[in-house]
């Protein structure tokens, strides 16, 4: 089919991601959208849900901000040369929606049976969630063939236990994961880790359980090059999953999120944090917590995106070293 309206003068605008930023349907970064798995080596995929949230409500509208704002990000990552749309087939899979959100263990039951099919197909699977709840049923999937590590980054351990009757809300996915045989305690690095609790030793089972926690004045003192190799210490060779929570990042930076805490990582951190996880076996990732009714400007969500091009770029990096 002869396009509507093809390039006359510059051929290269023949990829939608190298015309003007502002024109186009907002796709993830601009790539194609496609639910036709065997052409997808890495999938981005939406999960429009918080049926998980305790608090401030509104993550189901993040992976909509994320895809607004994901023009932001070009082509080519100038820090470390990684051009990942170049070395796989990265392509928006749309949502996975939840024909029964009211629900939240079904919910959860319901993504798990989308990143199945996914990881079934060799996708790999990069997720903006939603809240951090939707991580569980991720990591069914991507754990189903034994318990992967993980890198955690996140103002909470999210190891907690039941809350006003559920034992699957956003503050308890890694507790949940590790009990299913999904995580590999001794393999899980948590960092940013911080603020007030209602207990006294409210991550208990993150210590208890072997997972190493960075809370942030251990950060802050350490510095993010001495976290990320802490981190590529413990998560060592072998499968891992990377989880990032956007209220890691200090509120000033990213206030569109439910759960914020004072003092966080800054975004120049965090970009320094993710990059120095290179060479790690990343087998999928996320980006979650971003609820937009709470954003300025965009700025959260435009952060957002900017993480998530860094996961991609660890993933595509990841993907081509598996061969
Ligand atoms: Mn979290
Ligand atoms: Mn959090």
């Amino acid at each position: 089919m002869p396009d509507l309206k093809p390039p006359a003068r510059y051929p290269d605008l023949a990829d939608p991601q190298a015309r003007p930023r502002y024109t186009g349907i907002p796709t993830f970064f601009r790539v194609p959208h496609t639910e036709a798995l065997d052409e997808v080596d890495i999938g981005i995929i939406g999960v429009p849900f918080d049926g998980g949230v305790t608090h401030r409500s509104g993550a189901r509208h993040g992976p909509r901000a994320v895809r607004e704002q994901s023009p932001m990000l070009r082509r080519f990552n100038a820090a470390t040369g990684v051009a990942p749309f170049a070395t796989a087939r990265v392509r928006d899979l749309g949502d996975c929606w939840i024909e029964a959100p009211y629900a939240l263990e079904g919910a959860l039951d319901e993504i798990a049976r989308f990143y199945r099919a996914v990881v079934a197909a060799g996708v790999v699977p990069l997720s903006v969630g939603g809240d951090h709840s939707i991580s569980l049923p991720i990591l069914r999937a991507v754990g189903a063939a034994g318990p992967v590590g993980m890198v955690h980054i996140d103002a909470h351990c999210d190891t907690g236990d039941d809350y006003m009757g559920s034992r699957f809300h956003h503050g308890a996915p890694f507790r949940r994961a590790m009990e299913a045989g999904l995580l590999d305690p001794a393999r899980v690095v948590q960092i940013g880790i911080r603020g007030t609790t209602n207990d006294p030793d409210m991550w208990g089972f993150s210590r208890a359980s072997g997972m190493r926690v960075i809370g942030m004045d251990e950060f802050d003192d350490m510095g993010w090059r001495a976290a990320a190799e802490e981190a590529r210490r413990v998560v060592g060779a072998g499968p891992a999953y990377l989880t990032f929570d956007i209220d890691s990042l200090d509120p000033a930076e990213a206030p569109g999120t439910g759960t914020p805490e004072a003092g966080g990582i800054t975004m120049r951190e965090a970009l320094r944090l993710v990059r120095a996880l290179r060479g790690l076996d990343f087998v999928g990732a996320d980006l979650v917590e971003v609820a937009p009714s709470f954003d300025h400007a965009g700025l959260t969500a435009f952060n957002a995106a900017s993480i998530l091009f860094e996961e991609l770029c660890l993933l595509a990096e990841a993907r081509a070293a598996r061969g």
